[in-house]
């Protein structure tokens, strides 16, 4: 089984799972089977806590995907795990309707964010929200 077909399957049973390298000890996320940093391709899975901090976001683009259609418009963003990873995607709980909310969301970085599961088309996709 792909290590992606596994996270995704992870996903759906609500976890997040990266890796975390025997080696150096880093996390690694999303799962790549290979450490970024040592390049140890001894891995362990393991269970993300889903919390983390918003360090930056922007209002989407036009033209949003269809699948998405349904929230535009929306934040995405760039999240920092509190394991050490980043990753970027949706953030919900923050108003984007406007210049000067988002301008006051942007005032408010970094803000702390929980792990939120969505299904997009059939698809889980793990999606940030703001406490
Ligand atoms: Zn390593």
């Amino acid at each position: 089984m792909t290590v992606m077909k596994k996270f995704f399957d992870f996903l759906a049973e609500g976890k997040i799972m990266g890796f975390k390298c025997k080696k150096c000890g880093v996390y690694i996320f999303p799962p790549y089977p290979i450490c970024q940093k040592c390049s140890s391709r001894e891995l362990d899975w393991t269970e993300f806590s889903g919390e983390g901090k918003l360090i930056i976001f922007a209002s989407s683009a036009i033209p949003t995907p269809m699948e998405f259609q349904d929230y535009a418009p929306y934040a995405y963003g760039l999240v920092k795990f509190k394991e050490g990873p980043t990753f970027m995607t949706m953030i919900t709980g923050i108003d984007v309707s406007n210049p000067t909310k988002i301008r006051e969301a942007l005032d408010r970085l970094p803000m702390d964010v929980k792990a939120e599961i969505k299904k997009f088309a059939g698809l889980d996709i793990l999606t940030f929200k703001v406490k």
